[in-house]
């Protein structure tokens, strides 16, 4: 399949000034379909509200503390990450195929949308601003080691770097390494060293030292 893109455009994000002109015609066109009565306002709250404050990283931290603590799970998400992540309830809109990719001593995995902004929400949430905009997605294929070094993460020269294209068709969720001195940890203190980044791959998870005891 092509990069099709059945959801909405993001192209103009790249010129800061044109954020309120994008949420202009946004609102012009809620009224229209408001006043049409093809959407209910209520109905739009409650999803705005939904993937505002439901939905966001907290979920995939509980997906990739799952995975680090169960390597039955890990497997299955390895194989098959949209039914492993189907089965702690996080589906819907733009997370339908979804796909995990395994950071490993030797490898690590950054996504972006080259396009636009296609970002697995039911385990993220909505896009970080810079997700979309115009110089992250053009360098994190062309100079990932400068965009990394850019977010305050510098690896290993060795260490490869595989950059990942999310379409329409696929959403790939970065499964960090498990940091070290974690023995023994519950699956939802793991969580709370799991950063929104460190699965987008532009960052790391947090160090156990940072997190409250
Ligand atoms: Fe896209």
């Amino acid at each position: 399949m092509t990069h099709d893109h059945s959801h909405h455009h993001d192209h103009d994000h790249e010129h800061g000034t044109v954020l309120s002109d994008v949420e202009l015609r946004v609102r012009a066109l809620e009224t229209v379909l408001v006043q049409k009565g093809y959407v209910d306002p209520a109905a739009l709250d409650v999803l705005i509200e939904t993937y505002e404050t439901r939905v966001g990283p907290h979920n995939g931290a509980r997906v990739v503390a799952k995975a680090w603590s169960d390597p039955a799970y890990r497997d299955w998400l390895l194989k098959d990450a949209t039914a492993a992540i189907a089965s702690l309830g996080y589906t819907g809109r733009q997370g339908e195929h979804m796909v995990a990719v395994a950071n490993t001593p030797e490898t690590h995995n950054m996504v972006v949308c080259t396009l636009c902004s296609c970002y697995p929400w039911p385990v993220l949430g909505l896009p970080p601003v810079w997700y979309k905009s115009a110089p992250y997605r053009s360098r994190a294929v062309m100079d990932p080691r400068g965009v990394l070094k850019d977010f305050g993460v510098t690896l290993p020269p060795e260490k490869q770097i595989k950059v990942w294209d999310s379409t329409a068709e696929i959403r790939y969720l970065v499964l960090p390494e498990r940091p070290a001195g974690t023995e023994g940890w519950s699956e939802e203190k793991l969580a709370t060293l799991v950063t929104r980044d460190s699965m987008i791959g532009t960052g790391l998870p947090k160090q156990p030292a940072e997190v409250a005891a």
